[in-house]
């Protein structure tokens, strides 16, 4: 029995990367996905190949969440899973507390933070009408783990993880069967991950696969995550197996958060 069967799903950022793995993942098993992004040809053609429906959206857009909802509710009849998923980096130099310019931090906050709670917000009223759902935030590790390096970034994941938490209480104690849980992936080596690491490269005079085999050390399963990892772990959190599960932050790391 396909595990998210007829359930009605939306992935922000789902035009690529970890988005596009989780939208696969949940229509092959069973889901109707709506997958939104800014990249438009992307979208459009994954949405294609896995039988599901795109909508440009920009999370960051308060009005924007009110035409998704309304679009969804309308073609679909409501909605049972919402994948927070799209999230920036943000500007790939001088990302120390000193260097990150006042713009960089809020463009980062803009869409890794509000895009969160806009998208959870608007998703409540329909779940609750639909008789609950499964809202799934994508933090990271860089949640829990302090460093130098993206310092807005590391903010906004920790606000997303409160923001979860939030939700999850509000949901649980209204008794509307919402859960709220977060995901904080560890390390994929998409192409953002390929910059940062050939920028470490350069200023410490080291070779590309020196400085892959520094990135890899800190992992104690020795390999990447993939983005199937986190797919995976997705799809759970989104099905009823995790019917009394609220409010929780589910590693996919390879061991990196184990001491948390
Ligand atoms: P990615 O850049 O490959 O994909 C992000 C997608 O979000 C893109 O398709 C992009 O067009 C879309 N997007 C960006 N801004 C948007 C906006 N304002 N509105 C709508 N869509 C927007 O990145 P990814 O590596 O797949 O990351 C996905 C999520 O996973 C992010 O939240 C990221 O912070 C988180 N994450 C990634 C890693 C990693 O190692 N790659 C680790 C931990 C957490």
């Amino acid at each position: 029995m396909p595990r998210v069967k007829n359930k009605i799903a939306i992935v922000t950022g789902g035009a690529s990367g970890l988005g596009a793995a989780i939208a696969r993942r949940l229509a092959e098993e069973g889901a109707k996905v709506i997958i939104t992004d800014l990249q438009e040809e992307e979208g459009q053609r994954l949405a294609k190949a896995i039988g599901g429906n795109f909508i440009q959206q920009n999370v960051a857009d308060e009005e924007q969440w009110e035409i998704v909802t309304r679009q969804v509710e309308d073609q679909y009849g409501g909605l049972d899973i919402l994948v927070n998923n799209a999230g920036i980096i943000g500007s790939l130099d001088k990302l120390n507390p000193e260097g990150t310019t006042l713009s960089d931090w809020q463009t980062v906050q803009r869409i890794n933070v509000e895009g969160v709670f806009l998208g959870c917000r608007a998703a409540i009223p329909i779940m609750r009408q639909s008789g609950g759902g499964s809202i799934i935030n994508m933090s990271s590790i860089a949640a829990s783990g302090p460093a130098p390096e993206y310092t807005a970034y590391g903010a906004s994941k920790a606000s997303v993880r409160h923001l979860t938490k939030s939700v999850a209480m509000h949901c649980a104690k209204e008794g509307s069967k919402i859960r709220c849980n977060s995901v904080h992936p560890g390390i994929i080596l998409t192409p953002m991950n390929i910059h940062i690491l050939e920028g470490r490269a350069k200023d410490r005079n080291i070779t590309f696969d020196q400085a892959l085999a520094e990135y890899k050390s800190v992992i104690p399963q020795g390999e990447f995550t993939e983005a199937e990892d986190v797919a995976h772990a997705v799809l759970f959190l989104a099905s009823d197996e995790a019917r009394h599960i609220t409010g929780i932050k589910l590693f996919v790391d390879g061991g990196m958060a184990m001491g948390e």
